[in-house]
């Protein structure tokens, strides 16, 4: 191209001075010329077109928009814009893309943030999120790991789930059945069947999390033993109110503190009543008194008087006092001191309205 212009110059100097016999190469010298100089202006004009806008966005936010020639560079455009870097901002796309194709370049700017992992925490300045940051911190997760994120994006946890399994021999506790019996009183309770435990071989898988055990599975391999549910029998018979008596007693009276239904059996001091205690002599260490003597349980103290209107003919006007204790004399249940085994045999066993008194 130069050296054409030059040779067009010369001729077109030489030309008017030294005409030759014909104009015709002259002619092509010059139009050859003019269209060299189009096609400079062309060049220049399609540069000039070839130019485009390009936005810059910071985390999402346009900052600024450049008009760049299509061969520079992202790197290019963020500095014609007089967009700053850090070190660890991430630029999309790469910064030494061609800008031809593209119409936005993004850049992210890091932040600190911190991963919590395996009691660790690790502190890493990042424009990534999520898996990515974590990558960058070189942590990668197993299969039951689990990553959580606050709402700023700046903590972050990864939470270990472990499994062990082991085997061992467990127990197997028995269940409780109740049996209704309407014969008996509310406070009635009997043991029918006794309740055992039972064991078995197990696989027991523990779960933790974080070192933490969260969760505990069992799987029953083998029964060694089975369990046994225990039966108990309750009664559901409401125990007969009862009005205390509005009466003064022949011997020493008093105020009534607890009226109820006992149940009252009779013993002597024979060897078939009180077993090798049969001497005569109460757990007081008074001899036993008929129509005095009353054995009661624990509850109720030696020295109580207890009025029992089945007994108001008889010489002690049916106050007895407690002298005595016996094994079978439990909750609810009297014993009354007779002189002989075939008084105490007469009178049996018999639910009696009771009245403890002051
Ligand atoms: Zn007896």
């Amino acid at each position: 191209m130069k050296y054409r212009l030059y040779i067009f110059f010369n001729n077109w100097q030489e030309g008017y001075r030294f005409d030759d016999e014909t104009n015709k190469p002259r002619t092509v010298k010059i139009v050859a010329s003019l269209a060299a100089v189009c096609c400079l202006c062309l060049f220049v004009f399609f540069a000039f077109l070839n130019r485009h806008d390009v936005d810059i966005y910071v985390d999402g936010k346009n900052v600024a928009t450049c008009k760049v020639p299509s061969q520079a560079t992202v790197a290019d455009v963020l500095m014609q814009a007089g967009t700053e870097l850090s070190y660890n901002d991430g630029v999309y796309p790469a910064l030494d893309s061609k800008i031809k194709n593209v119409s936005r370049v993004d850049i992210f700017r890091a932040r600190e943030i911190a991963i919590t992992y395996q009691g660790e925490v690790y502190l890493l300045s990042t424009s990534l999120a999520g898996y990515g940051a974590l990558r960058q911190a070189g942590v990668y997760l197993g299969d039951s790991d689990s990553l959580s994120v606050n709402n700023d994006g700046t903590q972050f946890s990864v939470a270990t789930e472990e499994k062990t399994e082991e085997t061992q021999v467990i127990v197997l506790a028995h269940e409780s059945q109740t049996k209704e019996n309407n014969q008996e009183y509310k406070d009635y309770k009997k043991i029918l069947t006794e309740g055992k435990d039972g064991s078995a071989v197990a696989t027991v898988t523990t779960t933790y999390i974080n070192g933490q055990a969260v969760k505990t599975e069992q799987l029953i391999t083998e029964i060694i033993s089975t369990p046994v549910t225990e039966v108990v029998e309750v009664g559901t018979k409401e125990r007969p109110v009862i009005k205390p008596p509005n009466v003064t007693y022949a011997s020493g009276g008093g105020a009534v503190s607890r009226s109820y239904i006992a149940n009252v059996s009779a013993y002597c001091a024979c060897p078939i009543c009180c077993g090798i205690y049969s001497n005569g002599y109460t757990a007081t260490g008074a001899k036993a008194t008929q129509y005095v003597t009353i054995a009661a349980p624990r509850s109720i103290p030696f020295g109580t008087r207890i009025y029992i209107p089945y007994f108001k003919d008889a010489p002690n006007g049916g106050i007895f006092v407690v002298q005595d204790r016996g094994g079978a004399i439990t909750n609810n249940r009297l014993d009354v001191y007779f002189d002989s085994h075939r008084a105490a045999l007469n009178f049996g066993r018999k639910n009696l309205e009771v009245h403890i008194l002051e």
